[in-house]
C-alpha cells in the first residue's frame, strides 16, 4: 500500500509500505477511505509545529472499512464501515485519572499521524475500542469529520457563557470555525463568523446554522449584525490564535477569549484588566472524555451537517493539491493564507467517489 510519510519539514513523500495485519488479539485493520487534512498536519509539514517523528505516516481524521480483525474482537466485523478515534490514552497516568486524557503522558508512540503511523495510507491499524460503526445512512466523508468535531465539542465544554445573549465571535471560517459555529449554536448561542478571505467567506455563508452570519471583518460584523460599531465582545473563539493582544483590551466584563490554533505567537496582556474585568483566557486542543462519542452523535443525527463542510476530496497520490487548497505549497515550501473556497479537505487513499 501507499503511505504519506513525514521525513522532515517540507519533506514528505508517498512510499510503498507493507500491508497491515491484525497481529494482536484486539487489533482492527481498516482500509482507509477518507482522511481529513488538519491544521496539525499543516503545522507538521511546514515545520511550525515540530511534533512528528521522522518516518511516521501522517493523518488522523479517518474513516474506512474493516479489512481484518484479531480473534478477540467481537464489537465489529470485517466489512463494517467505521470511523476511527485517533486519540488513545493510557487511563493510568495522572492526566488520564484527572479528566485530562488529551494530555496523557504516555501517549508518545501512540498518537496517530504524529508518533504512530497514521491514516494517509491504504490501511491503518488500531484496537477495537477506537473504531465506531457508521450507520448506513451516514457517509464515510461525513464520518471523517468526527475527530475535528470532537475537538470542538471538548473546547465548547470549556466555554461558560454568562448568558445565551452573549455576543459571540468566531474568527476564521475554516473547518474548526464552522464546527464551533454549529456546536455553539446547538448550545443556544448565536455566533457570528469573521473571515477575511472572500472565497472562504462565500463558502461559509451557505453553511451556517439559522440565525448566524459571517462577515469580512469585526467592524462589519458589529455594524451589520449588532447595529452598533461598539458592540460588546463577550465570547471569542480565535481559530487563528493570532488575535489575543488586539481583542483582549476590547473584551466586555466577564468575557472569554479562547485560542485553539497551533501557531507560534507570544502575546502579552494586561493582568489588571484580566482581574478587574473578570476576563478568561483559555485554550483548547484535542478530544476529552466522551467528546468523540458526542461528536459522532451530532454527525449521525444530522445535527451538524459535516459533509457540507467538505470542500475538496483528492486522491492520496494528489496530496499536494489538497495541502495547496489550504495554503500549504509543499514544493514551493511556502505557507500562506488560503485564498480558495477551501474548508475541510479530504485525502482519499481509495476511490474518491466512494
Ligand atoms: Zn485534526
Ligand atoms: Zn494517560
Amino acid at each position: 500500500m501507499k503511505a504519506l510519510k513525514y521525513l522532515s519539514p517540507w519533506n514528505v513523500a508517498l512510499r510503498e509500505v507493507p500491508d497491515l495485519h491484525a497481529t494482536g488479539d484486539d487489533d482492527v485493520v481498516v482500509d482507509i477511505k477518507f482522511c481529513g487534512v488538519c491544521g496539525t498536519d499543516l503545522g507538521i509539514v511546514s515545520g511550525s509545529y515540530p511534533v512528528a517523528v521522522p518516518g511516521v505516516t501522517l493523518g488522523h481524521e479517518a474513516s474506512g472499512v474493516i479489512a481484518e480483525i484479531g480473534p478477540a474482537v467481537t464489537s465489529v466485523a470485517v466489512g463494517d464501515r467505521v470511523v476511527i478515534n485517533p486519540t488513545p490514552y493510557c487511563g493510568r497516568c495522572r492526566m488520564c485519572q484527572t479528566q485530562r486524557i488529551n494530555h496523557c503522558v504516555n501517549k508518545h508512540g501512540t498518537e496517530s499521524g504524529v508518533s504512530y503511523d497514521g491514516a494517509y495510507a491504504g490501511q491503518y491499524r488500531t484496537t477495537s475500542a477506537f473504531v465506531h460503526r457508521v450507520p448506513d445512512n451516514v457517509s464515510l466523508r461525513a464520518a471523517a469529520l468526527t475527530e475535528p468535531l470532537s475537538c470542538v465539542v471538548a473546547g465548547a465544554r470549556k466555554l461558560q457563557p454568562p448568558s445565551l445573549a452573549a455576543n459571540t465571535y468566531i474568527f476564521g471560517a475554516g473547518p474548526l470555525g464552522l464546527l464551533y459555529t454549529w456546536v455553539l449554536s446547538l448550545k443556544g448561542l448565536t455566533p457570528v463568523v469573521i473571515e477575511h478571505s472572500p472565497a472562504r467567506l462565500e463558502f461559509a455563508r451557505d453553511r451556517l446554522p439559522d440565525g448566524t452570519a459571517a462577515y469580512a471583518s469585526l467592524e462589519e460584523a458589529r455594524i451589520k449584525y449588532f447595529n452598533d460599531p461598539q458592540a460588546p465582545i463577550d465570547i471569542v473563539v480565535d481559530t487563528t490564535s493570532m488575535l489575543l493582544e488586539d481583542i483582549f483590551p476590547q473584551m466586555a466584563c466577564g468575557g472569554t477569549y479562547m485560542s485553539i490554533g497551533l501557531k507560534e505567537k507570544v502575546a502579552s496582556i494586561d493582568t489588571m484588566l484580566l482581574a478587574d474585568r473578570s476576563l478568561s483566557v483559555i485554550g483548547s486542543i484535542d478530544s476529552l472524555h466522551g467528546s468523540f462519542v458526542e461528536a459522532f452523535h451530532l454527525i449521525t443525527t444530522g445535527r451538524v451537517p459535516a459533509e457540507r463542510l467538505v470542500s475538496h476530496v483528492v486522491p492520496l497520490s494528489d496530496f499536494r493539491t489538497g495541502f495547496a487548497a489550504l495554503g500549504c505549497d509543499i514544493d514551493g515550501q511556502r505557507f500562506g493564507p488560503a485564498d480558495q473556497a477551501s474548508c475541510k479537505v479530504l485525502i482519499a487513499p481509495g476511490d474518491v467517489d466512494e
